[in-house]
């Protein structure tokens, strides 16, 4: 870890800056939104294991919330909170699993239930009064009745001591308990998920009115501390090395690299020469002109499209561009370097920037159970180890939608900020069959019309991802008074919002039509264009 807790004189990391939540997860697969909800409310929060030592945990949480999980709390494998976690002295949310977590240490009394509660319930909270009035306050500002997602099967057969209960459903008497001495809360249901069209509130009860946490995570407060922190880590003459694509997270960490250290940051781009059309021209422009950013292009694509000649193989393809990719961009980078020690300013390159976000470190620390491995996350062919560099990853503690936060505070365009993901082995992989510069060609001008239509019609940020791609084999076609045996054109947009499952858009058929049209006037080569609509699963989203 180069850049996570604090080593010498470094500026902290957010977590000690910002009033932050702990959210120990127990493995739910909502883990993750109960984090994204809290930063949504402008109240940092990381997510950590539910296996965590509370001792080795260098700051202070101002709040705990415990996830909700797949285990029962009795089972004999069963994973358990630290019970350190009860000394912090600070308030505890249980979520589902979390619920169960907290009573079973306070008594041993959750059970299996005799009918697994799965989706929608009514929720009805029960007010009190007196001295116990504070245990309403999770729920302060709602009505007597709200929706709610339930997904459990057990159940606690009585409250613990000291307990009372501040809500039921018709099949849950205890969907919402709370302790009368200390601030712990517990929910059966999922206030994390949007099925739960009231759950944002529950969790702002508890982290800003019950945590008192302040609401001051905001991508402002974040730029400035980021970039001093980046400043301090990387020294006054030490230089990094980067490689940019064009989308939106490489983009947004080169900017932010460029504000703190100037032309000390190097971006490359390679351009393999399956990229969108013009893509590696425009890229230039962005960031060089646009931005600012100290960037090099590298036009390797004759020799990508050299080595991909006659390979109809994904693996194959995808494996001989990533090769190449490190080769080139090593190549590069042992010249930048070499350079880089002649000038003046005479620091040597020892870092490596990497656009690794907080959903890839959440994947790599998920609790998975006692038997499963942590995955850790790679980068791009072991570079930096292979070249002895150090990573710098300024985006590891933000979701996408911080990121596009972040770029837009910064200066990127909107356009440029909403762009539609593109796959590292690019139009290779939307080419079925051996790649060839003709074919490259008719993708990526039957791409730029889809395109250029679907934000002319107003559709782009409605869409996840469109693109075009060319089948295999040939179709016939007349043009004029002449057969032509030309190629299949097949053009796939969906919609998404975790790129997990996904939906073929439903255009109508007019746009089709106009593209079609389109598509077959202006790109030489094109017999037939087709609308694929298969939904992700069955299909995946990319062709290959
Ligand atoms: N396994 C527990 C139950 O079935 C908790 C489920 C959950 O956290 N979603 O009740």
């Amino acid at each position: 870890r180069t850049n996570g807790e604090v080593n010498g004189d470094l500026p902290p990391p957010p977590h000690t800056i910002f009033d932050t939540i702990l959210v120990l997860d127990f493995g739910s697969q909502y883990t993750h939104l109960i984090t994204r909800r809290l930063r949504e409310l402008n109240v940092y929060s990381e997510m950590l294991p539910c296996t965590q030592k509370i001792a080795d945990l260098p700051w202070k949480p101002k709040g705990v919330i415990l996830s909700g999980g797949p285990y029962s709390v009795y089972a004999p494998d069963a994973p358990h909170v630290d019970p350190a976690v009860f000394d912090l002295g600070v308030p505890i949310l249980g979520i589902c699993y979390g619920l169960q977590e907290l009573a079973w240490h306070q008594g041993r009394n959750v059970l299996a239930g005799e009918k697994r509660e799965y989706g929608h319930a009514g929720l009805q909270m029960q007010r009190h009064s007196g001295k116990q009035a504070h245990v309403d306050r999770l729920f302060e500002g709602l009505q007597d009745d709200m929706e709610v997602w339930m997904s459990h099967g057990d159940k606690l057969s009585h409250l613990p001591e000291n307990f009372v209960t501040i809500a039921t459903t018709s099949n849950s008497s205890f969907a919402g308990i709370a302790s009368e001495e200390k601030e712990y809360y517990g929910i059966q249901f999922h206030p994390e998920v949007t099925h739960t069209p009231k759950g944002k509130e529950v969790i702002k009860n508890f982290a800003v009115n019950i945590c008192k946490a302040r609401q001051d995570w905001t991508m402002g407060a974040f730029v400035d501390k980021e970039i001093a922190r980046i400043r301090a880590l990387v020294g006054e003459k030490g230089q990094v090395i980067g490689a940019v694509s064009g989308g939106v997270d490489s983009t947004v960490a080169a900017k932010l690299m460029q504000e703190a250290i100037g032309d000390r940051f190097h971006a490359v781009l390679v351009d393999n020469g399956v990229l969108r059309k013009d893509e590696a021209k425009q890229v230039k422009e962005t960031l060089t002109a646009g931005l600012g950013v100290n960037l090099t292009v590298i036009d390797a694509s004759a020799q990508f499209l050299a080595l991909l000649e006659g390979v109809s193989d994904p693996e194959k393809k995808r494996k001989i561009i990533g090769n190449t990719f490190i080769d080139c961009f090593q190549q590069k980078a042992l010249e930048i370097a070499a350079e880089a020690a002649n000038t003046p300013r005479a620091g040597k390159i020892e870092w490596f920037l990497q656009g690794t976000l907080y959903p890839d470190v959440i994947e790599s620390i998920s609790f998975k159970g006692p038997s499963a491995t942590i995955k850790t996350h790679h980068n791009v062919g072991g570079l930096p180890e292979k070249m002895h560099l150090k990573l710098i990853e300024p985006l590891r503690e933000l979701f996408k939608d911080e990121v596009r936060e972040l770029g837009t505070s910064l200066g990127i365009t909107y356009d440029l900020v909403w762009r539609h993901p593109f796959p590292g082995p690019g139009i290779a992989i939307r080419i079925i069959g051996t790649v060839t510069p003709e074919k490259v060609r008719i993708v990526q001008e039957a791409d730029q019309i889809f395109i250029e239509e679907i934000r002319a019609a107003g559709l782009y940020r409605q869409i996840s991802q469109a693109f075009a791609a060319l089948m295999e084999g040939k179709a016939v076609g007349v043009v004029g008074d002449q057969r032509l045996h030309g190629h299949i054109i097949a053009l796939r947009a969906v919609q998404t919002t975790d790129f997990m499952t996904a939906d073929a858009f439903e255009f109508d058929q007019k746009f089709l039509k106009r593209v079609k049209n389109r598509i077959g006037n202006e790109v030489e080569g094109v017999a037939r264009v087709l609308y694929e609509i298969t939904s992700k699963p069955p299909a995946t989203i990319e062709f290959e």
